[in-house]
């Protein structure tokens, strides 16, 4: 009998798992994939679609569209996960499995930071974004704030590339000098692990003229004041803020018991937690790798490759390696990118390469071929 494997999540975790796995295995495969969504969004669309590049509808890649042999997807919500027993309860009934591998991300606790949810933004979720876009036309004049209110958060350089591509959006409607943008952020440079691409994206900040504000979190914000209360207590005003938003696990894995100081621990070479036949991969984990769409891949990867070696009785791969790249938005249509290494017993390092036109080509690749691997679908998104 092959085992029945149970994947939570169809992000980029669950979903390069299973494609993977179904590529290498075909029919002998016994893979159920549960997510309780009707469709994927890669993360960085969010800033299409705020700054009224794409519409919601356009960046939703349906999961009706998963036809992979071995793979059932069920479009359902998991209510309990009992890691001792590998077996998952949903909204429609209960799963018991022989491989169980956890992928459901990060959530967000909006309620954390006080007054974001009353006199601020997020655009962190699709929603989020939506307001922004809806919120945007009406900001000609005041300041905005791109602010970052807990570590750790997706993306670290999504906050850089939202002041950058509100600067380009205010002055395409010609009012760029009636408004200041700053960002703050908890890092001493905007990519702590590459001094290089740091050095770039602090030079873009002064060139356009937005204010960066390193080291500090914002802790709350005052909407009667129309003040943002950072962690140290000193005071920003604004007129329009962005906030990312604190990050957290999804409730059902919280409820688990899979979590130590709130994220799911795993061996970081295998990606195996403390319980037999159960991973965890992405932004779930502490594994010590950024939360971001790559690293969640390269995680399933390894997974993939522990479990044909099972089936196959092949060798086990070689470790995790905690390696992966990030495409950076510079505005005006350019692109950056750092390619990093985490997980290697030194600390972090990072490569960048300077933005450019080809390298925003190899982003829009980079998101076609995920829509061909894991949904079959070819030609522009
Ligand atoms: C603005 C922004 C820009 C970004 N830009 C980039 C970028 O350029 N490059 C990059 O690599 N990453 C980027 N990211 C980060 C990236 O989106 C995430 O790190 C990535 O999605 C994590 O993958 P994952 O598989 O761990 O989890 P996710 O992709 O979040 O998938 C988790 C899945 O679990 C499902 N789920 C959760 N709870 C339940 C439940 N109870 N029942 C059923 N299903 C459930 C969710 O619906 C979701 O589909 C960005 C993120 C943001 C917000």
């Amino acid at each position: 009998m092959e085992p029945r494997i149970l994947v939570l999540g169809a992000g980029f975790g669950g979903l390069e798992l299973s494609s993977i796995l179904s590529d290498a295995l075909g029919e002998r495969l016994d893979l159920t994939l549960i997510d309780q969504s009707d469709s994927f969004v890669f993360g960085y669309s969010k800033l299409d679609v705020m700054f009224g590049r794409e519409t919601p509808d356009a960046v939703r890649v349906p999961y009706r569209h998963i036809a992979k042999p071995g793979v059932t997807f069920r479009r359902e919500t998991i209510t309990a996960i009992d890691p001792e027993a590998r077996r998952v309860t949903t909204d429609a009934g209960t799963y018991d499995a022989d491989v169980l591998v956890v992928a459901l991300g990060a959530d967000y606790d909006m309620g954390a930071t006080p007054g974001l949810s009353e006199g601020g933004n997020e655009f962190y979720t699709v929603a989020g974004a939506e307001r922004l876009r809806d919120v945007l036309p009406a900001f000609s004049s005041g300041r905005a704030i791109v602010g970052v209110t807990s570590t750790p958060f997706k993306c670290p350089p999504a906050p850089s590339e939202a002041a950058l591509l509100l600067h380009d959006y205010l002055k395409t409607r010609g009012v760029r000098d009636a408004c200041e943008i700053s960002l703050v952020m908890p890092f001493g440079a905007p990519v702590p692990p590459s001094p290089e691409t740091s050095q770039a994206l602090l030079e873009a900040f002064r060139e356009r003229n937005v204010t960066w504000v390193p080291n500090r979190l914002v802790r709350a914000l005052d909407p009667g004041r129309r003040v943002a209360i950072l962690d140290d207590d000193s005071e920003m005003p604004y007129d329009l803020f962005f906030g990312i938003p604190k990050h957290r696990v999804p409730d059902v894995v919280a409820a688990s018991g899979m979590t130590e100081g709130g994220w799911v621990p795993v061996n970081p070479l295998t990606l195996e937690t403390r319980f037999p036949g159960v991973y965890a991969v992405g932004d779930v984990t502490s594994v010590g790798t950024p939360k971001a769409g790559v690293f969640s891949e390269g995680a399933a990867r390894v997974v993939a490759a522990e479990i044909i070696a099972v089936m196959e009785k092949g060798e086990q791969p070689s470790g995790y390696d905690g390696r992966g790249f990030c495409y950076i938005e510079f505005g005006a249509g350019r692109v950056g990118s750092v390619e990093v290494q985490f997980l290697s017993g030194q600390p972090p390092t990072g490569r960048y390469y300077g933005a450019s036109l080809a390298l925003a080509a190899e982003k829009k690749e980079f998101g076609a071929s995920r829509r061909a691997r894991w949904f079959g679908l070819n030609g522009p998104s």
